[in-house]
């Protein structure tokens, strides 16, 4: 008991558990070329938590309970890597969704608590099982030609249920130790049995994950500066009737509860992608002005100009996150959370005008974002000093750093990992259309319609 280190952590992947990439099933994750990689990143987040302890407990676990510790939280979260986001996300949707089904299922929230203390006592790492494959998008899960396109429950005993379908897309699955798994959305009467929420180990019998990353294959680390160190697996989760005692269920048929857990995790969700991309915005700026300076061109009228909108995106994400922190809003059992209203704001504001950034970005960049040569041309005897010579624009700029921040560019924003951020940061937390409901929600249209009527000199009494 107690925190991890990254070495335990690495040796508790070896639990049985089934996980593929590639046509082929990994029995070493750690010992693995390309999973490999991301499991040293979670070790080494591992490591880097246990310094920042409190109480003998890691920061990534336990509820905030006041703003600053709120944002202190974002922050040793957000540097600790996607595992420690994923498992905080989960507890923090653990924790939220108690608070709303407290005065309904009273034992349900017993049982979650249960669970959140032994994850907290063991330091697991939690990963996120909500998004199914849901087959033809216009019919409910009750509708579908395949009864499995949503999770569902296709037995039970006295001691638990028995769970098929699948959950797409996992951000982490084969590297954590339990995967939350809860319904996708709303449930009407006749879906009972796709209303489940519950905790299943990722080496239950029945979980088989396949695996796919956006991870350079086969390549030489300098020209994928970005991506080629720092990659995490998505998972497709497959249940293959999977038993779930019931001490780990936390919804059993209560469709309208279902939607409960799903609406807590996109707030934490989105939280967690705003703070990520407020950070990516300035590092848009950052590439941006650099690659402007070395081509000799951050001086003129239009280059400048994209620059400063590229600064006002950022300015604006990092406000919005600034405002979700300090508006938070106190909940159930003493708990603080971000303000609704900002988090989804901001995460749509940063979402809908990335494609932009990218625009300014390649077109202030020039053609060698994608052609710039690799490393170990720049060292061949015959071409190397030829490249570096016209990969330099003047004296002071030399052609190996010019090559260097091109390779920085493609690999942030224009190859595998770029293709994948574009994709990522629409869908990643719901796609945009969740975030304009949730923002619609959560903003006082009734105080702007009385602002426009003061305005317009129309009493309230006379408007419809
Ligand atoms: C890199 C990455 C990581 C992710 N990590 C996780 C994770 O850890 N856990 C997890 O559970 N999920 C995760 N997701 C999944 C993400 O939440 C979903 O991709 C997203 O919710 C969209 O679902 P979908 O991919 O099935 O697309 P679809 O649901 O098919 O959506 C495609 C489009 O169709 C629209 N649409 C869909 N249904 C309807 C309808 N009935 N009526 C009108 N319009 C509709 C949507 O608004 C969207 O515009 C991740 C996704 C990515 C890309």
């Amino acid at each position: 008991m107690g925190l991890m280190t990254g070495d335990q952590y690495k040796a508790s992947l070896d639990d049985g558990r089934a996980t593929f990439f590639e046509g082929e099933r990994v029995d070493d994750l750690p010992g693995h070329p390309i999973l490999g990689i991301a499991v040293d990143r979670v070790a080494d987040g591992y490591d880097w938590l246990a310094g920042q302890a409190v109480d003998g407990v890691s920061p990534v676990m336990g509820v905030p309970t006041s703003v600053e510790e709120l944002r202190s939280k974002v922050e040793v979260v957000h540097h600790a890597g996607m595992m420690a986001h994923v498992t905080y996300t989960s507890l923090m949707t653990l924790a939220t969704a108690a608070g709303r089904i407290a005065d309904v299922a009273p034992a349900y929230v017993e049982r979650i608590q249960a669970f959140v203390d032994d994850a907290t006592a063991r330091d697991l790492r939690i990963t996120q099982c909500i998004t199914d494959a849901k087959g033809d998008r216009s019919r409910p899960p009750a509708k579908q030609d395949d009864p499995d396109a949503y999770l569902h429950v296709v037995d039970r005993t006295a001691d638990g249920v028995v769970l098929r379908g699948a959950k797409l897309h996992i951000t982490g699955a084969s590297l954590g130790h339990e995967l939350l798994t809860i319904p996708t959305k709303s449930m009407k009467t006749g879906e009972e049995e796709y209303s489940i929420a519950c905790v299943v180990p990722v080496n239950a019998p029945g979980v088989k994950i396949v695996n796919t990353t956006y991870a350079p294959r086969g390549h030489d680390p300098r020209d994928f500066p970005i991506s080629g160190a720092d990659h995490y697996p998505e998972g497709f989760v497959l249940f293959d009737d999977v038993f779930v005692p019931n001490g780990r269920i936390f919804l059993d048929g209560e469709t309208t509860l279902a939607g409960t857990f799903a609406h807590c995790l996109g707030l934490w969700e989105r939280l967690g992608g705003l703070a990520a991309m407020a950070d990516g915005a300035d590092l848009l700026v950052g590439f941006a002005q650099l690659v402007a300076e070395a081509n000799g061109l951050a001086g003129e009228g239009h280059i400048r100009e994209k620059i400063s909108e590229m600064i006002i995106h950022a300015t604006v994400i990092r406000a919005c996150l600034e405002a979700a922190l300090s508006h938070a809003e106190a909940g159930v059992f003493g708990a603080v959370f971000p303000s609704e209203l900002y988090t989804n704001a901001g995460k749509y504001t940063g979402a809908a005008n990335y494609n932009l950034m990218l625009r300014h970005l390649h077109d202030i960049s020039g053609g060698a974002v994608v052609t710039a040569p690799s490393m170990s041309d720049l060292e061949n005897d015959e071409t190397g000093g030829l490249l570096r010579k016209y990969m330099g624009t003047r004296r002071g700029v030399d052609g190996e750093y010019r090559t260097r921040l091109f390779h920085a560019i493609r690999d942030f924003s224009a190859d595998a990992y770029g293709g994948w951020s574009q994709v990522t940061n629409i869908q990643a937390g719901g796609g945009l259309y969740a975030q304009r409901i949730v923002t619609r929600k959560h903003y006082d249209l009734e105080g702007a319609k009385r602002s426009a009527l003061r305005l317009a000199g129309i009493a309230e009494t006379d408007a419809p």
